[in-house]
């Protein structure tokens, strides 16, 4: 990730049947400690970047639904069955990357963390925003905004 570029970014799966590609910085970055995330990771929270539908490409692969098959679906290789990426219900224009998929994961540090309520009492992420459940729909602009200063 190299900020103020679009440099495209590549992520696999953790057998490499699928594909994909980033081509734009995260509009943020987080953990997840929500039991429905410790569950599908198998671990204490879920790390993701969020991007912008138009920046996120398949390059080889078809991935399959998991998770949660309602509004919000979750996305894993069918081999594998690594969790790729979300499309959250109601945020039809952005895709919910598992940052641990991204080639260079290192530089995905979550800036906020969410769910803290079901929060594993030793698990931490050093995120600098705090959340007992989602932040609130009216922080976001202002979550977004300090997120993108950060980069700069
Ligand atoms: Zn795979
Ligand atoms: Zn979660």
């Amino acid at each position: 990730m190299v900020n103020g570029k679009s440099q495209k970014v590549k992520g696999h799966c953790r057998c490499g049947q699928v594909e994909f590609e980033v081509s734009a910085t995260p509009l943020i970055t987080m953990a997840c400690h929500c039991t429905g995330c410790q569950q599908m990771t198998s671990s204490a929270f879920s790390l993701s970047s969020l991007f912008p539908s138009t920046a996120f490409s398949i390059i080889s692969g078809a991935p399959v639904i998991g998770g949660l098959h309602g509004r919000t679906r979750h996305y894993f290789c069918a081999h594998c069955m690594s969790w790729l990426f979300t499309r959250p219900e109601g945020m039809d224009d952005f895709v919910n990357v598992r940052s641990m998929m991204l080639e260079d994961s290192q530089t995905y540090k979550p800036f906020i963390e969410t769910y803290t309520d079901e929060k594993l009492a030793w698990a931490t992420t050093g995120a600098e925003h705090s959340f007992c459940k989602f932040p609130p729909q009216e922080t976001f602009p202002e979550l977004l905004q300090k997120y993108a200063q950060k980069q700069e």
